[in-house]
């Protein structure tokens, strides 16, 4: 039996019907770019985070350079982040011309250490982007609290974390701006591409909609230089239809979680911890062992995918090279990327195919 790391098609195929009405509006009525089918997203989605803005783009990536852009972040600015994310994250800091600053994270939680980030602030520091990794949200009332005594905006990479909560709070409703993307494999993902901004400032949530459309509020007139990064109208479509399963699917995933932590409870694994104040919602199941390597390749040999995010922390890319970090600057970062590994995860994975890996990984390491 043979265990794929997401299973995009079989919840595609759950919901086709629906799917293909959008398809059919969205052919009839020719609006392709932003449109009724975008409107009726952000409002719905605004809804769901708590906020009372949502400005849909066409990435993640845009969602994070938008923001940073409204807040007139650039050049000789610096933005604190951490060095375990995707890269995205610090990308969206490059591409406004700001400098990334990278910090550790907590080893329990996989999230920015908060008691590292004020020693990291500088009189350049002009936002804070906490990164909801793998599911769970950051520690933001102590991030905020530190923020706040600076005067720094914190802005939530909130990619992973579609409707994850923190202290009975929505992902996407903390600091000044929440960024999410849609990529078809994020808890909530486009047939294609997506992301989207959620605000409760409606002068950012403004400005985000004058860069996303070429500075323009009115056709050919544009008031700055901004980008193109809209959402399509048939992804907007796509997003309202899966949105109401949102709650659902992470319900599957938090329960095939549950499923693998009883599981490996007797094992040598560390499993994840969902912290106190959270509910994670399992955008990756992430445990660790000293032997990765071996339990990876055993696990491929079985015909099951697992994968690892990030296998190359931020501070030791090519790409940042010419920030000056080296091996040894945050160490709970570099101790982990070798010992992670993210099992097979998604709503609707069955009972027989956790069973599978969970077999398969017992063969591999101590039982106790
Ligand atoms: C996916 C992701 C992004 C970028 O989203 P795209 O839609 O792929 O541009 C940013 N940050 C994190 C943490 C992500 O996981």
């Amino acid at each position: 039996m043979k265990v794929p790391f997401v299973d995009l098609r079989s919840m595609h195929m759950e919901i086709k019907d629906e799917l293909q009405e959008v398809f059919d509006r969205v052919l009839s009525n020719s609006s392709f770019v932003l449109g009724p089918e975008v409107q009726r997203f952000e409002q719905e989605f605004a809804d769901y985070v708590g906020t009372s803005h949502c400005v849909a783009v066409n990435t993640g990536t845009a969602a994070l350079h938008l923001a940073l852009a409204a807040l007139e972040i650039g050049p000789g600015d610096e933005v604190i982040t951490v060095a375990h994310t995707f890269i995205a994250t610090a990308e969206a800091i490059s591409a406004v011309g700001a400098r990334p600053v990278f910090i550790d994270i907590d080893p329990v939680s996989f999230t920015m250490d908060p008691a590292l980030l004020e020693a990291a602030i500088t009189s350049k520091t002009r936002a804070i982007i906490p990164v909801d990794l793998y599911g769970q949200i950051a520690d933001m009332d102590r991030i905020q609290e530190i923020a706040d005594r600076h005067g720094i905006p914190v802005i939530e990479d909130a990619c992973q974390a579609h409707g994850a909560e923190y202290k009975g709070r929505k992902a996407g409703s903390f600091g000044i701006a929440g960024c999410f993307s849609f990529y078809p494999g994020k808890n909530l993902g486009a047939c294609g591409e997506g992301g989207a901004v959620t605000t409760n400032d409606a002068e950012l949530a403004r400005k985000i909609r004058l860069w996303r459309d070429h500075g323009s509020s009115k056709r050919y007139e544009h008031v700055f230089p901004g980008l193109n990064m809209r959402m399509e109208g048939l992804q907007g479509g796509f997003l309202a239809v899966k949105l109401k399963y949102l709650d659902r699917w992470n319900d599957e995933r938090r329960a095939a979680a549950a499923a693998y932590d009883a599981a490996l409870a007797e094992t040598d694994l560390v499993t994840p911890v969902e912290m106190p104040y959270n509910r994670h919602v399992y955008h990756l199941y992430v445990v660790q062992s000293e032997k990765r390597d071996q339990l990876r390749e055993q696990l491929a040999e079985a015909g099951i995918e697992s994968g690892l995010h990030y296998p190359t922390p931020l501070h030791l890319q090519e790409a940042y090279r010419s920030l000056g970090y080296k091996q040894g600057d945050f160490p709970v970062t570099e101790g982990v990327k070798d010992r992670i590994l993210s099992l097979p995860m998604y709503p609707g994975i069955q009972s027989d195919a956790i069973a599978r890996v969970v077999s398969e990984l017992k063969e591999g390491c101590y039982v106790g």
